[in-house]
């Protein structure tokens, strides 16, 4: 059963209340203009890296495929896209590419614009300060020394380790495939001793007969090691037992907000792409996006999901 009266019960505080309110008007003013929850921008189709499991590169190919122009809008053309998603109401946005810090100064300008900016980094660059509130980062972790390599094509892992130390912006996140899910404990302690602000697990997504999928035995395995790391490093680690269960079942993947448009995602020449994975519903079907499954989770009132994230300032 995924809801309560306890669970309800345990969300009503005074501090939620408090963030509901605002909350609850913005939300009324875009359902008036028909405008998203927030929105996703792809800045760049250049990278510093080529991973074994880009999401991004494959969605390019498909778009090359379809012969379609692969230009990168410029600053002032994206500066206006913010501004006019700002003006119908949108708060908060996301940033990934390609590789995002590879358009700092637009990260920055994106900054005055939006109220909360999340960059998702595959941690080459450091991300400096940034004037006011601090964006919400997320960088990737995929293992230790020789597979996160492995995974990068590149000798990287100690520019990221030493790129993320002692940073409480960031948040690691580790993919779970079937090249990694033996490091998931290796991966928890690397990530607590680096001394970020927490550590969350996706799940590998890919069309059905892709080799990198969880199946089986790697399935199996990875619910054990990820429910032992969340035993052993508590609320560092941004999964609860419902994510889980959410994953295996795909119950996110129905009233997932990138599907159904609440959450529109841009590629880096502005046009609208189907979600942050890619652009085709095919994927849906072996979604482990944490995105979705931590949203379907707090709509469902889990007192642990909602206890892990409510300190994130999304
Ligand atoms: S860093 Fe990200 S965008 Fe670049 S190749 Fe790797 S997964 Fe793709
Ligand atoms: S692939 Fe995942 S994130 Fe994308 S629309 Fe489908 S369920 Fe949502």
């Amino acid at each position: 059963m995924y809801l309560n009266e306890n669970s309800i019960l345990r969300s009503i505080t005074v501090d939620n209340f408090r963030r509901a309110i605002p909350m609850w008007f913005r939300s009324q003013k875009r359902k008036f203009l028909k405008a998203p929850m927030w929105t996703n921008y792809d800045l760049t189709y250049k990278c510093n890296l080529r991973c074994e499991h880009c999401y991004f590169h494959k969605a390019v190919e498909e778009k090359r495929i379809q012969g379609k122009p692969l230009n990168d809008l410029t600053n002032a053309q994206w500066i206006k896209i913010f501004k006019y998603h700002r003006s119908i109401g949108i708060h908060s946005a996301t940033f990934t590419g390609g590789e995002p810090t590879l358009r700092m100064n637009l990260l920055f300008e994106a900054k005055k614009i939006f109220d909360n900016i999340q960059i998702i980094t595959n941690g080459l660059i450091k991300i400096p300060e940034f004037p006011g509130k601090q964006p919400v980062i997320w960088t990737s972790l995929d293992g230790g020394s020789e597979t996160h390599n492995a995974i990068r094509r590149a000798e990287i892992f100690d520019r990221v380790i030493e790129n993320v130390q002692d940073d409480k912006r960031i948040y690691l996140i580790c993919t779970v495939s079937s090249s990694n899910y033996d490091e998931i404990g290796e991966v928890a302690k690397i990530a607590h001793d680096a001394n970020t602000g927490g550590l969350f697990y996706n799940f590998y997504t890919g069309y059905p007969k892709d080799p990198l999928l969880l199946k089986g035995k790697s399935l199996q395995k990875t619910i054990k090691e990820l429910t032992k790391a969340m035993a052993d490093y508590g609320d560092y680690i941004l999964l609860s037992k419902k994510m889980i269960e959410t994953y295996i079942k795909k119950s996110h993947v129905k009233d997932c907000f990138f599907k159904n448009g609440e959450v529109q995602s841009f590629f880096p020449n502005g046009r609208r792409k189907f979600c942050v994975m890619g652009n085709t519903p095919a994927l849906c079907a072996n979604c482990g996006c944490v995105v979705p499954i931590v949203a379907h989770c707090l709509k469902k009132f889990d007192p642990e999901t909602i206890e892990k994230f409510k300190k994130i300032p999304f």
